[in-house]
């Protein structure tokens, strides 16, 4: 039996998770689920998983969740520290599920125990990847990528032999959004950008989906987990969503991961590895997809993927600040104080007004990442 310990377990990809857990309770048993503010859908976790222990993020949420936990053995915390407590717990499968920033200190304190850390929380590694992936080296911690892009180019990449690569090409769905203009996007709806074409996926993903801001994040997330070099690093619009990216080799071969799209399916190939498990997911069928197509992503209409690329290619603090803003901004556009557009608008503002030096350890990515959302907070004060 594995012990497994779900960060974000109430999620998107938490509940995905779950769903694979729970088809197999003789192989794994539940150490630690951790949510932000969803009680009850902590609670019916924990319950039906007999998980030993549950932290809740919000400390006013504790009596509601020993409430609804009453009668059982799980153990229940609350507060910011009692996630990275239950990070830290002892388990041999982490999947690291919440979403930005948050994340941070959750994945290291994973990363430290040295076991298995599937990393859905590509925010932590945007920010903080040079210091995730040494922790991960002096602990021997295995990383295991749960993003569909990086899953797919872990499964087809020479790990004892990367000078073979020539190319890693990361393909992108292009979002609601593929094909429009910046004046067709002026006016979108948040609950437009929230409603991806292929995945089924949390708030703040999704409308970095549909500004490409997220295949932005994805390159910076692939250059740590594979140190090939930033300009080797393409992206590809892939409005079918079968191809999950591809590796190109020296000799031109190119290798593909496909599959249709469920997050079933990498989160899987992290729970099992280096076996395989059966999923429930839909099997590809290529005879009714048809057709596969591919197009170069326009980087005019939808800026937020230059910015990434710029970030990249500068390295030092510029990812940290690029994230942190672009979570500042989506926020405010789910929220409904500034349009579609200013997302990119107000990363570009802060990356233009704030450069702090490269953050040499965790306390500075905080640093840069505070600084970041101060500035951005100004300048969205300025806008609404
Ligand atoms: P989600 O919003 O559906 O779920 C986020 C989870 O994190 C929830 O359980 C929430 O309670 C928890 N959380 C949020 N803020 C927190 C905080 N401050 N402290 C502690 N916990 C907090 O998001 P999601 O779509 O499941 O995405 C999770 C991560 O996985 C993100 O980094 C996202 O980019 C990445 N990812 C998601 C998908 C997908 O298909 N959903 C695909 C690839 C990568
Ligand atoms: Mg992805």
């Amino acid at each position: 039996m594995r012990s497994v310990t779900i960060l974000g377990a109430t999620g998107s990809i938490g509940t995905s998770t779950l769903d694979l857990i729970e088809r197999h309770p003789d192989l794994y048993r539940v150490v630690a689920l951790t949510a932000a503010r969803d009680a009850e859908g902590l609670a019916a976790a924990a319950r039906r998983t007999r998980a030993a222990h549950v932290a809740i993020a919000d400390p006013a949420k504790l009596g509601e969740v020993r409430a609804l936990l009453a009668g059982t053995t799980t153990t229940v915390a609350a507060g910011l520290d009692a996630i990275v407590e239950a990070a830290a717990m002892e388990a041999d499968w982490t999947m690291a599920a919440i979403v930005g920033t948050a994340g941070l200190r959750p994945v290291l304190a994973a990363l430290k125990r040295g076991r298995t850390v599937a990393l859905a929380n590509k925010e932590s590694l945007v920010s903080a990847g040079a210091l995730m992936m040494a922790a991960a080296r002096a602990t021997g911690a295995t990383l295991l990528p749960v993003d569909s892009e990086h899953n797919a180019i872990f499964q087809c990449y020479p790990h004892d032999a990367p000078e073979r690569v020539r190319r890693i090409i990361l393909t992108a769905s292009g979002g609601p959004f593929r094909g429009r203009s910046r004046a067709e996007m002026m006016s979108v709806t948040p609950a437009q950008a929230v409603r991806h074409p292929n995945w089924s996926m949390g708030a703040k993903i999704s409308v970095d989906s549909a500004t490409l801001m997220n295949k932005g994040l994805e390159l910076i997330e692939a250059h740590h987990l594979f140190p090939v070099g930033a300009d080797r690093l393409d992206v590809l619009v892939h409005p079918q969503s079968v191809v999950h990216s591809m590796v190109e080799y020296v000799d031109g071969s190119v290798l593909a991961q496909m599959g249709t799209p469920d997050m079933r399916t990498p989160i899987a190939h992290t729970l099992a590895w280096p076996d395989r498990m059966a999923t429930p997911c839909a099997p590809l069928d290529l005879a009714k997809v048809g057709r596969l197509d591919f197009e170069e992503p326009d980087l005019s209409a939808f800026p937020a993927l230059a910015l990434a690329k710029a970030a990249l290619a500068a390295g030092g603090a510029r990812p940290a600040v690029l994230n942190a803003a672009n979570e500042i901004a989506v926020a405010a556009f789910l929220d409904g104080r500034i349009g579609f557009l200013a997302i990119a608008d107000m990363v570009a503002r802060v990356l233009d007004g704030y450069d702090p030096p490269a953050p040499v350890n965790l306390d500075d990515v905080f640093s840069v990442d505070t600084g970041a959302r101060d500035v951005a907070a100004a300048a969205m004060r300025r806008v609404a």
